[in-house]
């Protein structure tokens, strides 16, 4: 596509509705397709590591999430872009698969945080199908097994709520071992600005 470069990290160049067109796109292919929020926080911390470089240039989608992503893609490429906030995108893929009934999985944040989340999006969103959620604190011994619920659970879209970078490297060391997963969104925080 025509991503753009800014100053050593990526975005593209799409507004919302572009975006979930995108996620229905990903929704038919048979891989695990990865969607990650490009901001100005991220052009110290992704050049300097190259597991994180990696996921972030093989990413299939980068969101505009903030201000100052569109700030800089303005002053460095005279682009107008329009903000992609991965709170309310979050939501937006959430709509999409109740409409195409496809069902997700919900991992990260403390357990509290993560079983509210599951109560909150169940409300907002009748209709969605829950099929697995877990806390963020899996150990790494545990993760075979984690991979295997996302994986026996047979959803299509999963939520990674592990924090940046972790939930990058998350995707780039086990998106191989998914094997009903299309759409795999990092959304950071979201959990617990939703049900906070
Ligand atoms: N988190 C997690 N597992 C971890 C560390 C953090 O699930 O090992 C969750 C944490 O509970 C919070 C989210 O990741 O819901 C974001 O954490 P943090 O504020 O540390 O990251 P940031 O928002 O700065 O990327």
């Amino acid at each position: 596509s025509d991503r753009l470069n800014i100053l050593d990290i990526w975005v593209d160049p799409v507004d919302r509705s572009q975006s979930i067109q995108r996620v229905r796109d990903f929704l038919q292919g048979d891989r695990p397709c990865s969607i990650f929020a490009a901001n100005p926080e991220k052009n110290f911390s992704v050049p300097r590591d190259p597991e994180l470089w990696k996921a972030f240039q093989s990413a299939d989608l980068l969101i505009p999430d903030g201000i100052g992503i569109v700030v800089a893609a303005r002053l460095l490429h005279g682009a107008v872009l329009q903000r992609v906030p991965g709170v309310e995108f979050m939501q937006d893929i959430c709509r999409l698969a109740v409409e195409e009934e496809k069902s997700i999985f919900l991992y990260g944040a403390r357990e509290s945080v993560n079983k509210a989340a599951v109560d909150r999006l169940r409300t907002r969103f009748p209709g969605l199908c829950i099929a697995g959620r877990s806390d963020g604190y899996v150990q790494d011994t545990q993760m075979p097994q984690l991979i295997r619920r996302i994986n026996d659970s047979k959803a299509s879209i999963l939520f990674l709520a592990l924090g940046s970078p972790r939930q990058e490297k998350w995707f780039a060391n086990h998106a191989d071992e998914l094997t009903s997963v299309k759409v795999c969104q990092g959304i950071g925080g979201t959990l617990d600005a939703i049900t906070g």
